[in-house]
């Protein structure tokens, strides 16, 4: 190839995927240049350039940002920051963006790390209201704050909200919005085309999907706002070791093909414990009549590799886990290799004792489907 093959908005998902974020062919170099592993760069005479100091900037950084860019955004110009892991982009945002005296709207149904950001906010004196995911009461809380955070589908309940509609709310009442994309990926939902002013999301579920990265990452629009969150990652220096940014980038070029063949094995997992009578409180937002299905078909071009249900006890719970063969006990999500777990152990999230978070990876269907139904048969003695 001689000539550019750059992203204008115009490629298909799985093109933009594949090529997403690659420079320019050089000969004799390789598509996806290597990890630069550095501390420092060359630097005589004056500061220019942006490679001056490896907790300031990375080449490996710049072309997967550019990469994550063009897939929350195609064709547009945003910026993209990564960060270490998901919690460092979601703290770089909350922290950047709130003074002493502001509030904030939090979801009270999210990621369960979120209560420990909260107490530490309210430390610094910024309010912190919640509101659950699905039921649009984030409109009665909005009312003079500075900034209103969505997670939808919501991590563990798989709840989802009409992210336009907020983000118009919030808009017209002065409030920044970002959306924790996690769940979705950029090729399920991309929340800037929405409304939001920032993408957020941990890096280390689908994005990346090998079970092996840790990572985050931040896209807005605003200048302004997102200088304020390069200032962040730069003064706590929460970035990105460039070997994990060149796994992730790497990873990227499968995305669609995971995302697609998980989110097709996922909707056919729900629908057979949808058959299954102690299965209650079944969750996809893909599934025709789950409660999120409206909202979710409106905004999302996917829905995810993850389902989540209901067992009647925190022993039939254990059992149905430990049955499995196929899929591990395991936290985390959106990997090639399907995990779960059942979440109350972590005591965090507002669910029951026999809560499973079923995390559906690239196995075949039928084996996977196989395996669910045998340990739920054998997990019922
Ligand atoms: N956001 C959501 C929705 C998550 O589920 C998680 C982790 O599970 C995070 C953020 C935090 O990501 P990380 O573990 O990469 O810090």
């Amino acid at each position: 190839m001689n000539h550019s093959a750059r992203d204008d908005g115009r490629f298909g998902e799985g093109t933009r995927a594949v090529r997403a974020g690659l420079p320019e062919p050089v000969k004799h170099e390789p598509t996806l240049p290597g990890p630069v592993f550095a501390a420092h760069f060359h630097l005589p005479g004056e500061v220019t350039g942006p490679y001056a100091y490896g907790r300031d900037d990375n080449p490996t950084w710049t072309l997967l940002e550019r990469a994550i860019g063009e897939l929350e955004a195609p064709g547009d110009d945003v910026e993209t920051l990564v960060f270490s892991s998901g919690m460092a982009a979601i703290s770089a945002v909350l922290f950047s963006q709130l003074q002493s005296g502001d509030a904030v709207v939090l979801p009270s149904d999210g990621y369960q790390a979120l209560a420990l950001v909260r107490e530490q906010l309210e430390a610094y004196g910024i309010e912190v209201r919640t509101a659950p995911t699905g039921s649009d009461a984030q409109l009665d809380v909005l009312d003079g704050a500075k900034l209103l955070w969505i997670e939808s589908p919501s991590n563990p309940g798989l709840d989802v909200c009409d992210i336009r509609r907020l983000a118009e709310a919030a808009r017209a009442r002065g409030a920044l919005v970002a959306v924790d994309n996690t769940l979705a990926t950029p090729l399920g939902q991309r929340p800037l085309d929405l409304g939001a002013d920032f993408a957020v999301a941990s890096g280390t579920k689908q994005l990346t999907g090998h079970g092996d990265v840790l990572l985050g990452y931040v896209v807005g629009r605003d200048g302004e706002a997102m200088a304020a969150v390069r200032r962040w990652r730069k003064t706590v220096g929460a970035i990105s070791g460039p070997m994990e940014a060149w796994l992730a980038h790497r990873s990227l070029a499968t995305l669609q093909l995971r995302v697609d063949r998980q989110n097709v094995t996922a909707l056919a997992v729900a629908e057979a414990l949808r058959e299954r009578p102690e299965v209650t409180g079944l969750r996809y937002p893909g599934l025709s009549d789950d409660p999120s299905h409206k909202i979710a078909s409106q905004q999302m071009r996917r829905y995810g590799s993850v389902v989540s249900f209901t067992l009647p006890t925190r022993a039939r719970a254990e059992r149905f886990l430990e049955a499995l063969r196929l899929v591990e006990d395991a936290t985390s999500f959106g990997g090639v290799r399907s995990t779960a777990e059942r979440r109350r152990r972590w005591g965090g999230d507002a669910v029951s004792e026999g809560f499973i978070r079923l995390s559906v990876g690239a196995e075949d269907a039928e084996d996977l489907i196989a395996d669910v139904l045998r340990a739920l048969d054998e997990s019922a003695g």
